[in-house]
């Protein structure tokens, strides 16, 4: 019997498990993650925010195991060893494997930063995301007995998708920390600093204006062309001239960092060949070295062959990465040969908070409050693709607007 083994339950592990689960084969299945729990990555934000509990974006793995034909093994991988098949994890065990679909998801990444591991707040999984929420409240009760300005300041670094997306929810639950520091809503101070000056390139300007501009109808400070040169202790030290190199600080007691993500260190520590963790993989989804060794998700980068550079790391590419690595395995046990990974993007929102949202749909451009009804029918979709209907319904997302 073939031994299938995938690393990570995420939106691409687990839509690869769904696949894998639903097919007639002479094989078993080893799902390996260090959480007992699928969470969903692109509603960390909220979680952080405090819009939205953890358990409403999280489920049990187990919820999703077929156990006559996978088992669930609850451990951290250290190193995968591609040439003697054999997974190595952080207490020193070993599992052995067939085939190995890789999905082990992103990290923050630092770019080297000075000071950013040790005084930025990180919002990589549901612990940071929730601990970010709970500084922020922390923060505000401290402000009733100091009346510390710094306390009621808020800094997301970064301007991408993640911090934007973050700075919505944070607007949207001002009034929770206004009440918590005993001040009015408009008293929470809410920055961005961001390196280049046109954000969102994704985006046409006249869209990503429509969402920058809201925020700062809002109330959010934006520092853009501002690189971030160093966090020092309740400090962002941003460049205000590339030439002279002359920096200023923000002070504030809460940092956040979004300034992009990188794929996670073990496919480094295995020596993939990979840069910020993303392993170039052929066409049909396996590592090139390797063809029984799959590496999807964030820890993937394929080629987009309109831009030629590879596509953007999002929920929606990782879900179908799963599913066709899991395609590919199907057939290679089938003797058939794998066939290559075509990926149209459906588009992507951002929200800006509940009721807002900006983005592309296919190419069409969407916002406001109808935009923010297809984000939510996304995230819906993406739980559907990996938990199934019954997820859906217990997490009560048919309630849109909670
Ligand atoms: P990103 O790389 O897309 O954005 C990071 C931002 O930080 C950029 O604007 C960059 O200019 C800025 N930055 C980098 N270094 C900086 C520095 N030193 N100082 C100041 N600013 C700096 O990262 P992300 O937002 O975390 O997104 C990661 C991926 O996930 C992207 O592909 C994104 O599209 C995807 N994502 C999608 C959604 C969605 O579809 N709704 C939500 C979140 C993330």
């Amino acid at each position: 019997m073939k031994e299938v083994v995938i690393l990570g339950a995420g939106y691409a592990g687990l839509r690869a498990l769904h696949v894998l689960q639903g097919a007639k084969g002479d094989f078993h299945i080893t799902l390996i993650d260090k959480n007992d729990y699928h969470y969903e990555a692109t509603d960390l934000h909220e979680v952080a925010a405090g819009t939205q509990p953890r358990d409403r974006i999280s489920y049990p793995i187990m919820d999703v195991v077929k156990t006559n034909k996978t088992t669930f093994v609850q451990k951290e991988v250290a190193t995968i060893d591609r040439d003697q098949q054999v997974i190595t994890f952080k207490d020193q065990t070993t599992s052995t494997y067939d085939y190995l679909i890789v999905a082990l998801g992103f990290e923050s990444e630092s770019f080297g930063i000075p000071g950013v591991e040790e005084h930025a707040l990180e919002m990589v999984d549901v612990d940071s995301a929730e601990a970010i929420y709970h500084h922020l409240l922390k923060q505000m009760q401290d402000y009733k007995q100091t009346k510390n300005p710094d306390l009621l300041k808020i800094v997301v670094c970064g301007a991408g998708f993640t911090g934007i997306e973050l700075l919505g929810s944070l607007v949207e639950n001002r009034k929770t920390f206004a009440k918590a520091a005993g001040v009015k809503p408009e008293e929470i101070k809410l920055y961005c600093v961001e390196a280049v000056t046109r954000l969102l390139p994704m985006f046409e300007e006249k869209l990503s204006d429509y969402g920058i501009s809201n925020l700062v109808k809002w109330g959010v400070n934006f520092l853009t062309g501002k690189p971030i040169k160093e966090i020092k202790p309740g400090v962002v030290i941003y460049q205000t001239d590339v030439e002279s190199g002359a920096t200023e600080a923000l002070s504030a007691k809460t940092i956040i960092w979004t300034t992009g993500v990188s794929g996670s260190h073990v496919m480094a520590d295995s020596a993939f060949s990979a840069r910020r963790g993303r392993v170039m993989v052929n066409q049909t989804l396996t590592d090139p070295e390797h063809d029984h060794v799959y590496v999807v998700g964030d820890v993937s980068a394929v080629l987009d062959p309109a831009t030629n550079r590879p596509y953007p790391t999002t929920a929606q590419i990782a879900l179908k990465m799963g599913q066709h690595a899991a395609k590919n395995i199907l057939r290679q046990m089938n003797g058939e040969q794998p066939i290559d990974f075509h990926f149209e993007s459906l588009g992507s929102v951002a929200s800006i908070g509940n009721t807002h949202a900006f983005g592309l749909v296919g190419k069409m451009a969407v916002k406001g409050y109808p935009a923010s009804f297809v984000k939510k029918a996304i995230m819906d979709r993406s739980l559907y693709q990996t938990g199934g209907v019954k997820e859906v319904l217990a997490k009560g997302r048919f309630d849109f607007y909670h």
